[in-house]
């Protein structure tokens, strides 16, 4: 399969980030991505204004960050031509972009952040809502902040990578819950920014600048084939074919700071077929199941069923399993306790489609 590395979930000026495009897209270039999402806040005007292009190599793709009337219910979504009014409900919203044909991951649907009052934290809570796509399952600004007191504010803002450790184990159980009813695709994403802050009281520092925020949490999608990004015509064709990547979970999300992710495998195999990420299976007693992964370096292996490891390697590059029950199965890697690399689902079912 074919690999690219994307960075989801960036602010620009358009709305509340301090970057235009063209820089965002060349820190993007510099940083040796194949993809980026922008989200800014209720508006597609960086894509009315055609910046949905292939710029210095990027492919720059532009959705947006809806939210509710209360600032509440963050959703991220990709694929509509227009925007979404803001004042909808999030249920409503949800429903809205699935009409439209658009693709929709809840934001950082656990965010429990208290350190600064003017920040407060915007779960989601609209779980009446059915129609959504996928969640972000590891969200660096919720996590940095959800971290922060007095006595590490400075070292958390010189050093904005180290304190990224892992996806929320709430978030992690609800995806794996959910992913045991249908399939709900992981993403991770970033919240960049590049905030301009008073640090000391008396100089601004850019804070979180564009391209540190890139060595953190990419998504990498998997592709039977490779992307043309040279031909203006194939445009939207290669736009889909992320967009559908990250729909279906097709994809891995990985912390590229601790460590290059690239030629990570997780795959099923069943009648000496292989399967990747994002795939559904009919379990059978007469036809096993496979799993295995490798990693291009060591860490520590988890091969997750419904939210309980099931296989483990510890220093390792590669793990095994063979499937005895139906279930939502997922892999993750670790390098000193510090989460690097977590794979969608491949969900083996029983004849009702259940696991
Ligand atoms: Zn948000
Ligand atoms: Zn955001």
């Amino acid at each position: 399969m074919y690999e690219y590395a994307g960075v989801i979930h960036i602010h620009s000026t358009y709305s509340d980030g301090t970057g235009d495009v063209p820089s965002i897209a060349r820190a993007a270039a510099e940083s040796g991505l194949d993809f980026i999402i922008l989200t800014d806040h209720n508006t597609l005007k960086a894509k009315k204004e055609g910046w949905e292009r292939v710029y210095k190599g990027v492919i720059i793709l532009v959705g947006m960050e809806i939210n509710d009337r209360n600032d509440r219910n963050h959703y991220l979504v990709v694929g509509l031509d227009s925007p979404i009014g803001a004042r909808l409900s999030a249920e409503e919203y949800v429903e809205k972009v699935r009409e439209r044909g658009g693709i929709g991951f809840l934001a950082h649907p656990d965010e429990q952040r208290t350190h600064m009052p003017e920040h407060p934290p915007y779960p989601w809570t609209a779980w009446g809502a059915d129609g959504f796509d996928g969640l972000e399952i590891w969200n660096h600004m919720s996590e940095w902040m959800e971290g922060l007191t007095n006595d590490n504010k400075i070292q958390r803002l010189i050093h904005p990578l180290k304190s990224i450790i892992k996806p929320s184990p709430v978030t992690l159980r609800r995806w794996d819950d959910l992913c045991r009813l249908r399939p709900v695709a992981g993403v991770g994403g970033v919240d960049a920014h590049a905030h301009k802050a008073d640090v000391y009281g008396f100089f601004d520092v850019e804070v979180f600048p564009y391209k540190v925020m890139f060595r953190s949490i990419r998504t990498y999608v998997l592709l039977d084939e490779p992307l043309d990004t040279t031909d203006p015509a194939r445009f939207d064709e290669t736009k889909w074919r992320i967009y559908r990547a990250l729909r279906d979970g097709r994809s891995y999300i990985a912390n590229v700071y601790r460590g290059d992710p690239r030629g990570f495998e997780f795959t099923a195999t069943q009648n000496r077929r292989h399967f990747s990420p994002g795939t559904t299976l009919r379990f059978s007693p007469v036809e096993p199941i496979r799993l295995s992964a490798r990693v291009p370096s060591a860490a520590d292996l988890r091969i997750v069923r419904n939210g309980e490891p099931v296989a483990e390697v510890r220093g390792g590059m590669e793990i095994g399993y063979r499937v005895s029950d139906i279930g939502a199965y997922r892999f993750e890697a670790w390098k000193n306790g510090c989460g690097w690399i977590f794979a969608n689902h491949i969900r083996i079912t029983d004849r009702h489609g259940r696991c």
